[in-house]
């Protein structure tokens, strides 16, 4: 059940004020993680930006493929400030998101690609990513949480609402394991 092109594409959204979103899900809601992208899913190596140069964390793929079993959404909230400073293009920020998308079972995701400079309330801690994941899908608030590598992360999770799990490494299957536990998943 590989994706088309077209279904590749449309996982690929920009969380930032004013975007218009065609509804990706509907339904019962589902219990949500999001996920952080760098260092989460792959190790952050500072604006990783070219294939190459991903690595995954370990049982990344492992992690989201259980959370799908499970019945879970699957939704990457991403900074990607190195767009809107310049260091990369937007077309090299697809290109991963394409690739990622194409090897484990994410539902959408949502980036924000401005400069820190630009006050963007999408950029983490700012919660619209998560707002705008909210109005395209149908998600259990109260069985949902975060998991990111920053501090910054964690305020955009409880901001909106939910627990936030700072993770640093280590089996990303065995940390989701537990947070989903702690909310007698
Ligand atoms: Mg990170
Ligand atoms: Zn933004």
């Amino acid at each position: 059940m590989a994706l088309t092109e077209a279904e590749i594409e449309e996982r690929i959204r920009s969380g930032c004020p004013g975007e218009q979103h065609p509804v990706f899900a509907e339904g019962k809601p589902r219990p949500t993680a999001f996920l952080d992208r760098d260092g989460v899913i792959n190790k952050d190596r500072g604006y990783v930006h070219r294939i190459e140069d991903i690595e995954l964390m370990p049982d990344a793929i492992e992690a989201i493929e259980d959370l799908k079993k499970a019945g879970w959404w699957v939704v990457v909230v991403t900074n990607q400030s190195g767009v809107g400073c310049g260091l990369y293009t937007e077309e090299e920020f697809r290109e991963i998101s394409r690739w990622m998308l194409r090897r484990m079972p994410i539902d959408v995701i949502f980036c924000c690609l401005h400069d820190p400079e630009d006050r963007c309330p999408a950029r983490k801690p700012g919660t619209t990513m998560l707002e705008s994941a909210e109005r395209v899908l149908p998600i259990d608030k109260s069985m949902s949480f975060l998991v990111g590598d920053k501090l910054t992360d964690i305020q955009a999770a409880e901001a909106f609402g939910i627990p936030g799990h700072r993770y640093d490494g280590g089996s990303l299957l065995s940390f989701v394991r537990r947070a989903c536990a702690e909310l007698g998943a």
